[in-house]
């Protein structure tokens, strides 16, 4: 496994134990439920859906795959073909 890969696979692990985490605190994640707002097309709908990460139980270790995601909102960013597009004001 090359660096990046190994990266990668560190940061969907943390994010998974983080969600795991916060499952068990009975904190809410924004995103669930919502997956296709967060996945959606649309930039503006997107970034309406990573401005509902600021309050985010997992926001900092999420912003950890930002690097790893094609497409979507993630950790109160919005990222398209790889590239975060803009940091969205919470
Ligand atoms: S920071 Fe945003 S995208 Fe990441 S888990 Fe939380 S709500 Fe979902």
């Amino acid at each position: 496994m090359n660096a990046r890969r190994a990266a990668e696979a560190a940061a969907w692990h943390d994010l998974d134990q983080a969600l795991l985490a916060a499952d068990e605190r009975g904190q809410q994640i924004p995103c669930r439920g919502h997956w296709a707002s967060f996945t959606a097309d649309d930039t503006e709908t997107c970034r309406r859906a990573a401005r509902a990460c600021a309050t985010c139980p997992v926001l900092d270790t999420c912003a950890g795959v930002v690097p790893f995601v094609w497409h979507g909102a993630w950790a109160g960013r919005v990222i398209s073909f790889g590239k975060v597009q803009k940091e969205v004001d919470s």
